[in-house]
């Protein structure tokens, strides 16, 4: 950790306006979708149909293993035609469950709903677990094992802050689905243990804000509050948001420090699992940037693939080969190579930019990326290190603790892709720790 900490975050042009208030476009795939089998470090899995069965929306299709177990739902109706390689999000090839879909979509309950309020914490963990929800903010990782056995928990931190430029896809989903938003962060708070609930929401949404408290006032709710947080990034950070908050800093999780921290969209897509026995079946996904004719937010099952979207929602202004197609935001998404990827259930932004890159110039040591440094890293010395291959030094400047969130490259006068270069320290280190040495 640097001994000279900064302001550890910086305000960014939002661009929400291309589409925060224009209507969500609903869309179905015309023929199939392509269901990721790949959600979070998935190792393993136990396929639970065969090609040619018939499914219906909510259908069980495999129980995945990682270090934590989680089941995957179909999204849609239709003939399941085998598991495929495709590309993915993650950047590797991943297999998905090819779906042909029927004409008319049927669904099944995927599972009995629970009565939340008269279920114990382990009853409620245990079902969380067969609904299947992973985190919506990105990482996926299952939902249920924040809440396996908290200790010490006063303060659920519910995200609804959506730092990263451009995307809206939470704003849209909590504005058409107030209710169940608050019925969610009620399961939330009662599984964490927890006393209050914060829902996080940035000054500049004072219409979300307003929305939000009259339906808590509706419910008459006294341990559920909103908190307005300065639009500044990265406030949707867990360390950033912990820090506001609650005025405490953490070394690997929230819990150290008494709090869970989810999304927003986590709590929606909790009480539909336990209120109505849902599982995740379609997203909120937000397309945006300055290389589309149309930004937009789609409504889309999970599996379509984004070059349908694309096409369903006007295109793109010039080609994709000149142009920047990032899976997430442009602060933290992933660049990617195809638009043959599909919506996976952790995704809630593609978005699309000019390719303009401009040239790296020589550090002039300014020290912008390390004042800037949410977790207080010194950018600039682990970009040395990995240009020298020093892993020592890697280790010693903690590039671990990387939340990969841009900030040191978008800062950085000299145009240098800092965070790149973090990147590549984490991946060395990954590696050296898998082998051992
Ligand atoms: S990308 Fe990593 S090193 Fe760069 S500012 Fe963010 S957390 Fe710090
Ligand atoms: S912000 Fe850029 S120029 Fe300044 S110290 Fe960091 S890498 Fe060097």
């Amino acid at each position: 950790m640097s001994l000279l900490l900064g302001p550890m975050q910086q305000h960014i042009p939002g661009r929400k306006s291309l589409t925060d208030h224009s209507d969500v476009k609903v869309l179905m795939p015309k023929e199939r979708v392509f269901i990721p089998l790949f959600a979070g470090p998935v190792t393993k899995y136990d396929l639970l149909v065969s090609e040619g069965d018939h499914v219906d929306i909510g259908t069980r299709l495999a129980n995945t293993k990682s270090a934590f177990d989680v089941p995957l739902y179909s999204s849609v109706s239709g003939t399941f035609k085998g598991l495929v390689k495709k590309p993915h999000s993650s950047l590797k090839p991943q297999l998905h469950f090819e779906i042909e879909l029927d004409p008319v979509q049927t669904s099944i309950q995927a599972f009995e709903p629970l009565n939340w309020e008269n279920a114990s914490q382990e009853e409620m963990v245990s079902f969380m677990k067969e609904t299947g929800i992973i985190g919506q903010g990105g990482a996926g990782f299952p939902t249920y094992v924040k809440y396996l056995k908290p200790q010490g928990i006063h303060t659920l931190i519910i995200n609804a802050v959506e730092c990263e430029p451009f995307i809206t896809a939470d704003y849209k989903v909590i504005m058409d689905n107030v209710e169940d938003f608050i019925h969610g962060c009620r399961i939330l708070l009662k599984m964490s243990t927890g006393k209050e609930c914060l829902i996080a929401i940035k000054k500049t949404h004072p219409d979300l804000i307003d929305y939000v408290n009259k339906e808590i006032q509706k419910e008459g709710l006294s341990d559920i509050k909103v908190v307005p947080v300065p639009d500044v990034y990265p406030m949707g950070g867990e360390r950033t948001l912990v820090r506001t908050l609650l005025k405490k800093n953490f070394k690997r999780l929230p819990a150290e420090v008494g709090a869970i921290v989810n999304n927003a969209n986590t709590a929606i897509l909790t009480a539909r699992a336990f209120e109505k026995g849902e599982a995740i079946s379609k997203k909120y996904v937000t397309f945006s940037g300055e290389a589309l004719n149309y930004p937009t937010n789609v409504l889309v099952p999970v599996g379509m693939s984004v070059a349908e979207i694309l096409e369903n929602i006007g295109g793109i202004k010039d080609n994709l080969a000149s142009c920047r197609l990032i899976a997430g935001g442009p602060m933290m998404g992933k660049a990617m190579v195809s638009d043959q990827i599909c919506i996976d259930r952790a995704m809630n932004a593609i978005t699309v930019l000019k390719d303009e890159e401009e040239p790296a110039m020589t550090c002039m040591r300014c020290g912008r990326c390390t004042a800037h440094c949410p977790v207080g890293l010194q950018p600039v010395r682990i970009a040395n290190a990995v240009k020298m291959n020093d892993v020592a030094e890697m280790e010693k400047r903690g590039a671990m603790q990387c939340i990969e969130c841009g900030l040191c490259t978008y800062v950085c006068p000299s145009k240098i892709q800092v965070t790149e270069n973090v990147r590549k320290a984490k991946r060395t280190l990954a590696m050296k720790n898998r082998r051992g040495n």
